[in-house]
């Protein structure tokens, strides 16, 4: 899609000469005579790039190119005869990104938009790029979920948000029982589907502000803000139904998925180490009383 191109002049002349060439060479564009409509059209539409002239009659150029650096994501031309160091300056802290010189040359004004316009892909490529990579570093492969270092990280987050607001703040950890036997039975990709399976299962019965991590090879965790380890069994609950009503595609006569919960609640002052291993010892005390179970372990 061709990209969209505001053009500010008074003059009406100009304005239109503009626009026309600019549309010839494939951009979309728009004319304003003044800042109140270039403000209107910049309302409405993406505009990547506005073109304006220096001179507007009972207009500040500069005001205008303050306002649309500020509120819009858009590029600024000026179009200017006037030959003055502190104009530029002045322009450039405004936020200007390009000047081309009165009378304006048309092919001149072309490149040096289609410059612009390149800049701002490749910044915008580069920015997407970085939040891939980002997103990458702290996904899990197998199962999409947020891997134990970022788990690490929003711990310590949600840790001071609680200090900050004294808020309730709960833990799970969740291991599956006997996760070797499936392996063991049908191989290491029939295990990767269950795993990759139950990761989606756990970030459906999960609120939007809980987030699920894999913590390890077949344990996962869910960091619950805002929540007290009584809600958080209930949490517990609704993922234990889930998975007994869920048959994981195994075949006939193979033992069903089950899980061992652990749950508990910060303790104010405690650090990040005393909370995950407490939840980690309540998750272990459901495995010896036979697995299948959820435990709860207040400090
Ligand atoms: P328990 O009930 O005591 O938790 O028994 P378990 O068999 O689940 O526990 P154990 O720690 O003995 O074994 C964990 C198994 O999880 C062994 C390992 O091969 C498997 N595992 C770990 N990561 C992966 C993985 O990414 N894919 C698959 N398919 N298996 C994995
Ligand atoms: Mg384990
Ligand atoms: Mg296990």
């Amino acid at each position: 899609m061709s990209e969209k191109i505001l053009v500010v002049d008074d003059d009406f002349m100009v304005r239109d000469a503009i626009e026309q060439y600019l549309s010839q060479h494939d951009y979309q564009t728009f004319a304003a005579q003044s800042a109140k409509e270039a403000l209107e059209f910049l309302q409405q539409y993406p505009i990547e790039v506005m073109i304006t002239d220096i001179m507007l009659s009972s207009t500040n150029v500069l005001e205008l190119t303050e306002t649309v650096k500020k509120s819009y994501n858009t590029a600024v031309i000026i179009m200017t005869g006037y030959i003055d160091d502190y104009f530029y300056e002045e322009a450039i802290r405004k936020g200007a990104d390009e000047f081309v010189m009165k009378p304006v040359q048309f092919e001149e004004l072309r490149l040096r938009l289609k410059r612009l316009l390149r800049e701002r892909r490749l910044e915008r490529e580069h920015i997407q790029m970085l939040d891939a990579l980002k997103k990458l570093s702290i996904t899990d492969d197998l199962t999409r979920l947020y891997n134990s270092r970022h788990f690490y990280q929003q711990v310590e987050t949600e840790i001071n948000r609680h200090t900050r607001y004294d808020r309730p703040l709960s833990l799970l950890l969740l291991d599956i029982d006997h996760f070797k036997m499936y392996n063991d039975k049908y191989g290491h990709p029939e295990g990767d589907r269950i795993l990759s399976h139950l990761g989606k299962l756990i970030s459906e019965f999960i609120r939007d502000m809980d987030t699920a991590y894999r913590y390890g090879g077949e344990e996962f965790t869910v960091i619950l803000p805002e929540t007290n380890s009584k809600d958080a069994v209930k949490v517990c609950k609704r993922i234990m139904n889930e998975v007994k009503t869920q048959k994981f595609n195994l075949p006939e006569g193979t033992a069903p998925v089950t899980l061992s919960i652990g749950v508990t609640q910060y303790n104010p002052g405690e650090s990040i180490n005393e909370f995950v291993s407490r939840a980690d010892r309540a998750m272990y005390m459901s495995k010896e009383k036979g697995r299948n179970r959820i435990s709860l372990l207040l400090p």
